[in-house]
């Protein structure tokens, strides 16, 4: 059935174990965030005691999909009061923000009998969530350590996802310190949990300041990249996901529509360049299933000229193999374009195992 996203198993558990070494060697320890393959079952299941702290996912619906896994479950999106009983419900702990929101928390926890551990967010200047001013922190540190039904599990912070601020010994010090003040205020052994996959070049470079004992990581174990300088984790494979489409028309065009010209899909307004008449193969795939821009077709003679909703265009003029309506395209799959693929339905998944026990 296509298309169809094959995982390649060996290459994420490798990814898994050498970042999770790295990690562990450091004193580090890691959450899976799962949000990527939206909480897909079989695959987290088969990650699951790989060594995680915790399963982390930014949406309550992903976290109910894992409940039959032992692993303590953290929601990372700021919770809404509106679901306060579904996160006490699905998840063991969340990071949080606003003391509504956590009043509202401690009820919900109260009337199911739980208690929900609780992870203070710190914004160290990337001015997405978290608090700014330090005296607002420990206020709702005091607030939480007074709730019956709520446990304060330790801090984090959240770097490079708004302002693309790079975590760095600086910024993260401050975190640490914050976290002594916590210890020496009785917080038994608190997290402190120093950003995403965006932090791992300060534990190559044994640079994550002392006190930074946890990591939330979705992106360098799934795709072996990190953010902060765009580069890759090395000792980890790429292209663990594969994007496999159908060609469903093969005809030669000219690289010029003919007509007036209005709108493309999505309102947008396409420039063409005049390249002659060229060979076009379309593939049954498209903006409800991928991020076109965030794939790249295996074969290099291959390349994607764009797509609207359940149609993609490629040029295959330079094609150095034969293709033939029916045949199958394969393409490196991006962030973009996994999360797509996994958050919506139409397309297939295929683990392909890993033969090692
Ligand atoms: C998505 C997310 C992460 C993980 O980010 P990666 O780049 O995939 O490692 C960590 N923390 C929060 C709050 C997130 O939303």
């Amino acid at each position: 059935m296509y298309p169809k996203i094959t995982v390649d198993m060996k290459k994420l558990k490798d990814n898994i174990l050498r970042i999770n070494h790295l990690c562990h060697d450091s004193g580090v320890n890691t959450m899976l965030v799962t949000k990527l393959i939206s909480g897909y079952l079989p695959i987290v299941q088969a990650l699951d005691g790989m060594g995680f702290e915790y399963l982390a996912d930014s949406r309550i619906e992903n976290l109910k999909k894992l409940q039959s896994l032992t692993t303590p479950k953290l929601l990372l999106r700021i919770p809404m009061i509106s679901q306060a009983d579904q996160v006490v419900r699905w998840a063991h702990a969340s990071l949080n923000s606003e003391i509504a929101t956590l009043r509202a928390l401690d009820r919900s926890a109260r009337n199911q009998n739980r208690i929900h551990g609780v992870i203070l967010m710190v914004d160290l200047g990337d001015l997405r969530e978290g608090y700014f001013e330090e005296e607002q922190l420990w206020h709702a540190v005091q607030e939480v350590r007074w709730m019956k039904n709520l446990d304060l599990l330790g801090i984090g912070t959240n770097l490079s996802c708004f302002g693309a601020i790079r975590p760095t010994v600086e910024n993260l010090s401050r975190l640490a310190e914050i976290g002594r003040k916590l210890q020496n205020q009785g917080v038994d052994r608190p997290i402190i949990s120093g950003g995403s996959t965006n932090a791992i070049y300060l534990v190559e470079q044994a640079k994550l300041p002392t006190g930074i004992n946890n990591l939330r990581m979705g992106e360098g174990f799934f795709l072996g990249t990190e953010p902060s300088f765009a580069g890759t984790i090395s000792g980890t494979h790429p292209n663990v996901f594969t994007l496999r489409a159908e060609i469903v028309e093969i005809k030669d065009k000219p690289s010029l529509p003919i007509g007036e010209v209005g709108f493309a899909a999505f309102r947008t307004k396409p420039v063409f360049e005049d390249r002659g008449i060229r060979t076009r193969a379309i593939v049954a795939v498209g903006k409800q299933d991928i991020e076109p821009t965030a794939l790249t077709p295996k074969d290099p003679s291959i390349e994607i000229l764009g797509a609207s909703s359940d149609h993609m265009i490629l040029d295959i003029t330079q094609r150095t193999s034969k293709y033939e309506v029916g045949d199958i395209v394969d393409f490196d799959m991006g962030y973009a374009a996994i999360l797509k693929a996994f958050t919506g339905n139409f397309v297939a998944k295929e683990l392909i195992p890993s033969n090692e026990k």
